[in-house]
């Protein structure tokens, strides 16, 4: 089964001269979905971490179904204004614009270590930003894992000190 047949491109979105890679199709199958979330499963199944954290939205989808099928803890990072407690926060630049990131001051304790997972990494702003949030909180990213890297924005040149695993390159 080819993942990327089951991601589409949809020019122009969210702006001129973006080519946006839709997951839809991938949510929309379940027999692939299955698949993805067990391969990406499988990429981490020897690593060391005890919290999987997730940006909103679509971090959500694949990390909570690696937290189940693994049984870690799942901590959510999200837009200003949508967490109820106390926060930490960051603001970063994205591929299409400027935005901040929150998370609760007691989701991590010091010294645990996390997996950062997302579906797309692009320019590699947003996951820089939760490895900030991470330091705030005195614990410490084991690794990144995403579905979809996009090499040709160079994502890794800001993560450099850091294990990045992706199922798909493009
Ligand atoms: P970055 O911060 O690495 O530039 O962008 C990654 C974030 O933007 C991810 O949270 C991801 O969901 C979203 N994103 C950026 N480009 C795309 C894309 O082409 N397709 C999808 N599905 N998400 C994208």
């Amino acid at each position: 089964m080819n993942f990327k047949d089951y991601i589409r491109d949809i020019p122009d979105f969210p702006k001129p001269g973006i080519i946006f890679k839709d997951i839809t199709p991938l949510l929309a199958t379940p027999k692939v979905f299955k698949e993805v979330i067990d391969t990406m499963a499988d990429k981490v199944k020897d690593s060391d971490f005890d919290t999987i954290i997730v940006p909103e939205a679509r971090g959500f989808l694949f990390g909570s179904a690696l937290a189940y099928k693994l049984g870690k803890k799942l901590v959510p990072v999200r837009k200003p204004g949508k967490l109820p407690y106390d926060i930490v926060e960051v603001s970063y630049s994205l591929e299409y614009g400027e935005t901040r990131i929150q998370m609760h001051k007691d989701a991590l304790s010091k010294g645990e270590k996390v997996l950062i997972v997302d579906d797309v990494l692009a320019t590699g702003g947003t996951i820089k930003a939760i490895e900030t949030l991470v330091k705030k909180l005195d614990a410490e990213v084991s690794g990144i894992l995403c579905l979809i890297e996009l090499s040709f924005l160079n994502p890794r040149e800001k993560l450099s000190n850091i294990k990045v695993d992706s199922i798909l390159i493009y």
